[in-house]
């Protein structure tokens, strides 16, 4: 964990206390100066699979900064009364870099998602950030990480953005940071919305922080996800209990 900012523990995961914007500067610095970076945007998803897996929960541990993404983590940070500044996003973070890799000629390298949608996020890119050198693309169906690891070896990318999904991406960047010393991060879903795959929330829904409720409406079969919420708020209360 890197210890440039304050941090808010909530059920063992500590998350950064700080705003989407001095965690920017932050992380471009540690991009230019070539500083091994591995982020994780955790939500309570993430939060409860860690309580039940050591093994993820150790992963958590090794990596440099994990953000709140989701309301959720601020909704449990104020229920232990130490309130968060604000959301720190996986897909706005990545946006931020691919724009600023952009102008800065920074070089990025994509895993994830299925063929015909890693293959639309590569045109996407070419076109948004034409001054950002895409060194490698690869599907996220792949039997076996080695061949691409080698690689992002070869190529030593400014940033790898791997979008497997949790747990895989964590346990992928943990085993394989060390062969760039660049940034690491998984961002889940994300490359399905950036290539248009998958429609984000409306600005409505993301500033009413019903963002969840949208991709309910749209995903009812991410009902079974969605059900580890109410778990996670009464494991965050449980916690508050236990410490007085
Ligand atoms: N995915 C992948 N390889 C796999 C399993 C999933 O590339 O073996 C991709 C999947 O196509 C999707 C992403 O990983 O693009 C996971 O998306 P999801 O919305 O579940 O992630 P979240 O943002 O909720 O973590």
């Amino acid at each position: 964990m890197v210890q440039d900012f304050s941090h808010v523990t909530v059920l063992g995961v500590p998350f950064i206390n700080t705003t989407q914007k001095a965690f920017l500067t932050a992380i471009e610095s540690r991009i230019t100066a070539r500083h091994n970076t591995f982020i994780v945007t955790a939500n309570p998803e993430i939060v409860m699979y860690a309580r039940e897996h050591p093994d993820y929960q150790n992963i958590l541990a090794g990596a440099d900064y994990i953000t709140p993404d989701g309301i959720g983590i601020l909704k449990g940070a104020a229920i232990i009364g130490t309130p968060m500044s604000e959301r720190i996003t996986g897909y706005d973070t990545m946006l931020s870099l691919l724009s600023w890799g952009n102008r800065n000629d920074k070089s990025v390298y994509l895993v994830g998602a299925k063929p015909d949608v890693i293959s639309d996020v590569a045109r996407v890119v070419a076109t948004q950030y034409p001054h950002l050198k895409v060194v490698g693309t690869h599907d996220g169906y792949f039997q076996d990480f080695n061949p691409i690891a080698a690689d992002i070896e070869v190529q030593q990318p400014d940033m790898v953005f791997l979008a497997v999904g949790f747990p895989k991406q964590e346990q992928l960047i943990a085993q394989y940071r060390h062969q760039n010393d660049g940034l690491w991060m998984g961002v889940g879903g994300s490359f399905d919305v950036l290539s248009g795959h998958t429609k984000r929330a409306p600005k409505f829904f993301q500033n009413h922080h019903l963002e969840w409720f949208y991709r309910l409406i749209t995903e009812p079969s991410r009902i079974g996800r969605m059900m580890v919420l109410p778990k996670y708020l009464k494991a965050v209360k449980k916690s508050v209990r236990q410490s007085k």
